[in-house]
C-alpha cells in the first residue's frame, strides 16, 4: 500500500482514535460502489460485490476507484449464485 492511505502510527495511536480522526478512514467509510469506475457502475452485481477489494485496486491500478483485478472471479461467483433467479419461473 502507499503512504497516501496511512492512518497513523499504530505504535503511537490507538486504532480506535485513528478510525475516528483519520481522513483516510473517513474516505474509506464514505466510499460506495456508486463512486467506482464505469465497469462497476454498470455491473448487475455491484451491490453484492461492492467493487471488490480497494487495496488490490490501488496495488494494481494505482487508483482507489478502479475495479478489483479479481473482478472476473467475483463476477463469475455472483453470476453462478444468482443463476436460479434468472431462470426460475
Ligand atoms: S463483479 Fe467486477 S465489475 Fe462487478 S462490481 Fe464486482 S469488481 Fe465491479
Amino acid at each position: 500500500m502507499t503512504d497516501n492511505y496511512c492512518m497513523g502510527n499504530i505504535q503511537k495511536l490507538h486504532i480506535k482514535d485513528m478510525l475516528i480522526s483519520s481522513s483516510v478512514a473517513k474516505q474509506f467509510s464514505d466510499l460506495s460502489v456508486d463512486q467506482l469506475n464505469n465497469s462497476c457502475l454498470k455491473c448487475e452485481f455491484k451491490y453484492f460485490c461492492g467493487g471488490g477489494c480497494r487495496a488490490r485496486s490501488v496495488m494494481v491500478n494505482k487508483n482507489l476507484y478502479q475495479k478489483d483485478p479479481y473482478c472476473k472471479l467475483y463476477f463469475n461467483y455472483y453470476y453462478k449464485e444468482t443463476e436460479f433467479m434468472t431462470y426460475e419461473k
